[in-house]
């Protein structure tokens, strides 16, 4: 999957994520943003991923050391990130935005045909049983229908008291 759409749908599991914890203005900003990067982070592997171009070091030292979509896209690298989290008492809202925008990355790469070394270091791949072509047509509708669905939930207090004013 492309960054876009990585990157949409941590939007999304942001905006859901602050919907569910009623979070004030502020909170609110940041979760988004956390759940945006967490989504793109797995691909620190890849040094022409979009985070991967920002911090090219880590990123080059990452593909050397594991190879790119084994150890970040594992189970074992979200739960050491939890785990991290969890000691430096990351609030709530912040770390749920964080584990399910990672959770969602990899979900989307199991769509790929490369699929993911989900239990790295064991290597076998995994991928769903449907595959998309990475920046195919699937790929983009998904990241439009990704970026409405994280629109709609964002504005979805406004649009809910229109339709009611229209309907009353
Ligand atoms: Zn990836």
């Amino acid at each position: 999957m492309t960054g876009k759409t990585h990157a949409t749908c941590g939007l999304l599991i942001g905006t859901l994520c602050t919907d569910y914890y009623q979070t004030d203005l502020f909170t609110s900003i940041t979760v988004i943003i956390l759940a945006v990067m967490a989504s793109l982070l797995p691909d620190i592997c890849h040094t022409k991923s979009k985070l991967g171009r920002r911090f090219k070091i880590i990123s080059w030292l990452v593909r050397i050391l594991f190879g790119h979509r084994t150890f970040t896209h594992s189970l074992i690298f979200m739960l050491l990130i939890a785990i991290l989290l969890y000691f430096i008492q990351t609030p709530v809202p912040y770390f749920t935005a964080i584990i399910l925008a990672m959770l969602s990355h990899v979900i989307l790469d199991m769509l790929t045909p490369r699929g993911v070394k989900l239990f790295y270091p064991l290597p076998m791949t995994i991928r769903f049983p449907i595959r998309f072509k990475t920046g195919g047509m699937v790929d983009l509708s998904l990241a439009s229908a990704l970026f409405i669905g994280a629109l709609y939930v964002l504005f979805q207090p406004y649009i809910v008291r229109i339709v009611d004013y229209i309907v009353n």
